[in-house]
């Protein structure tokens, strides 16, 4: 089998153990430390460990920042970076986010992109799903594991373990690192990674209207943001010998 050529999706996010909500509910990123997102780590992970010929490019779509997260990319083993970047591209939802990175992709000719399943900070668990559409690709969702040698993946749904034939080109999301990986790049990988560019891709770059991306290609608009407080109550053990009074007590509590 000749090289496979595997595009793995890293975001920038703020480190979750340090990042504040405001009074008006709104995530403070400001002076936040960033990192890469924990799940995208598992996933260039999976891809690192792969036993078989592959070429591997870590993509992220971000503000220039976000290289910091491909040169750690590099350094974990990625061969090659991209980061779309440009003012065109803010305020993209998911569904924007995905076209402009499917865009991207598209003119790769990749046989697999490997995702996290969500990422810390938006935590839709949108995008990849999204981008499998736009690329005509099949999506694999909650994968352990990949394995090329028997092209199977397998995933993991509510403690059960599904093992299901890979078809490429495919998207895959992962929800674990590759049991016994390393968290510290290899010397070669780091040294190599110096040298190496970070491309930046811009809107020009892109087969994609401007209208399709950023704010202006998005679909949903944040109208407000809470902080859900659960009120827990006391079990109340109804008396069911009259049912029908029964009934119309727990109808009392349920309706709004
Ligand atoms: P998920 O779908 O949970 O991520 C799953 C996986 O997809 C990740 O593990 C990673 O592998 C991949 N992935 C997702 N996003 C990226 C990425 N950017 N680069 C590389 N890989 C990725 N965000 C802003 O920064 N600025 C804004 O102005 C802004 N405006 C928004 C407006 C609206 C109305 C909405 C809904 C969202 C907005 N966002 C904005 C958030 C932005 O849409 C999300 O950060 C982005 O679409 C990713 O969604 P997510 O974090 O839920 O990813």
């Amino acid at each position: 089998m000749s090289e496979l050529r595997i595009a793995v999706m890293v975001k920038q996010v703020p480190d979750p153990s340090l990042v504040e909500i405001s009074e008006d509910g709104r995530l403070m990123r400001e002076n936040v430390p960033a990192m890469m997102d924990p799940y995208g780590k598992m996933a260039l992970q999976q891809a690192v460990s792969l036993k078989c010929g592959k070429h591997i490019e870590a993509v992220s779509m971000g503000p220039m920042q976000a290289q910091e997260v491909l040169r750690k990319s590099l350094e974990f083993g990625a061969d090659e970076a991209f980061l779309i970047s440009g003012r065109e591209f803010a305020g993209a939802d998911t569904l924007a986010t995905a076209k402009t990175m499917a865009a991207f992709l598209s003119k790769r000719d990749l046989d697999l992109v490997f995702c996290g399943m969500q990422a810390t900070d938006g935590d839709t668990a949108q995008v990849p799903p999204e981008l499998s559409v736009f690329m005509d690709a099949n999506i694999y969702s909650y994968a352990t594991s990949v394995s090329i040698e028997d092209m199977t993946v397998t995933q993991m749904y509510e403690g059960k373990e599904t093992v299901c034939r890979l078809q490429m080109p495919a998207v895959i999301t992962f929800i674990r690192a590759p049991p016994g990986c390393t968290e510290i790049p290899s010397m070669t990988d780091y040294i190599a990674a110096s040298g190496k560019e970070i491309k930046v891709v811009g809107l020009t770059d892109l087969d994609i209207r401007p209208e399709d991306t950023g704010a202006k290609g998005s679909r949903t608009s944040v109208r407000s943001v809470a902080t859900v407080i659960r009120k827990k109550k006391a079990t109340e053990i109804v008396d069911g010998s009259d049912t029908t009074s029964a009934a119309e007590l727990i109808l009392k509590e349920v309706r709004p």
